[in-house]
């Protein structure tokens, strides 16, 4: 079976309700006849507002984060419950700057991960090496540690995401080339299929992400590895992100 496409838009600290419910408003005429799954994946106080400012669009909700306890004694925390009862689609899990700034670990990643899935939330699950990973020739041992730490238990892959995001493209404007990219998106899904065997690894979608904008999401898209994109800065642009939606035409 085919993997359907899935742009996803990380609004990450930015919008407040108002700005990001403007956002959607502008947004929604301009993805009304996207073909791929859209989703905006804004700041948890926020989507009250965007929920209402989605319905009866293309545009699927997600979150940024997810705790891994059900609930109890973690205070500043969100359950994925929480996010389900409000009609949260989608969460990303891992990111880069969680794991830089807030101390996310594999273990911890693995944690939300099963958690989010056992609530019925998808997760857009994010990988990637650094620069001086990359330049040192480690780039597929980190990747092995992340797939084989952090999808530890998962008994189904077709029901969440990978965002392949290498971290020195992030916000850098740096983008990886499209065969980089797809070679090494190539390396994360046989990755996965031998460590993961019977478990729809085949139906696994992998996104890009890192500076991916409207001049080079058709060529990433182009890619047979690539089934979408995780975007940043791009996803704040009505008119940029919608333009990446239709990597298409
Ligand atoms: C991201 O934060 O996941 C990201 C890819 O950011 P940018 O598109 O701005 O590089």
């Amino acid at each position: 079976m085919a993997r359907k496409p899935i742009i996803a838009g990380n609004w990450k600290m930015n919008n407040t309700a108002s700005e990001g419910v403007e956002l959607v408003k502008a947004l929604k005429p301009l993805v009304a006849d996207a073909k791929c799954d859209v989703v905006v994946c804004v700041p948890a106080i926020d989507i009250p507002a965007v929920k209402k400012a989605v319905y009866g669009s293309k545009i699927k909700l997600g979150a940024q984060n997810v705790h891994f306890a059900e609930k109890g004694a973690y205070t500043g925390e969100i359950s994925a419950n929480m996010l389900k009862e409000y009609g949260v689609q989608y969460v990303i899990i891992g990111h880069s700057e969680r794991r830089q700034y807030f101390g996310e670990t594999d273990e911890t990643v693995n944690k939300r991960t099963l958690a989010a899935l056992a609530a019925g939330l998808t997760p857009i699950v994010c990988i990637g090496e650094s620069l001086e990973e990359r330049e040192g020739g480690l780039t597929e041992k980190v990747l092995d540690k992340q797939i084989a730490e952090g999808f530890k238990g998962i008994e189904d892959f077709s029901k969440l995401v990978i965002a392949y995001e290498p971290i020195w493209a992030i916000g850098t404007g740096k983008t990886a080339t499209a065969a980089q990219a797809n070679e090494t998106i190539g390396y994360i899904r046989k990755r996965v299929k031998k460590l993961y065997p019977h478990k729809n690894a085949g139906r696994l979608r992998i996104q890009y992400g890192g500076s991916m904008n409207a001049g080079n999401a058709k060529e990433l898209m182009a890619q047979p590895e690539i089934d979408g994109g995780l975007i940043g800065g791009a996803s704040l642009k009505p008119n940029d992100f919608a333009a990446i939606v239709h990597f298409d035409k």
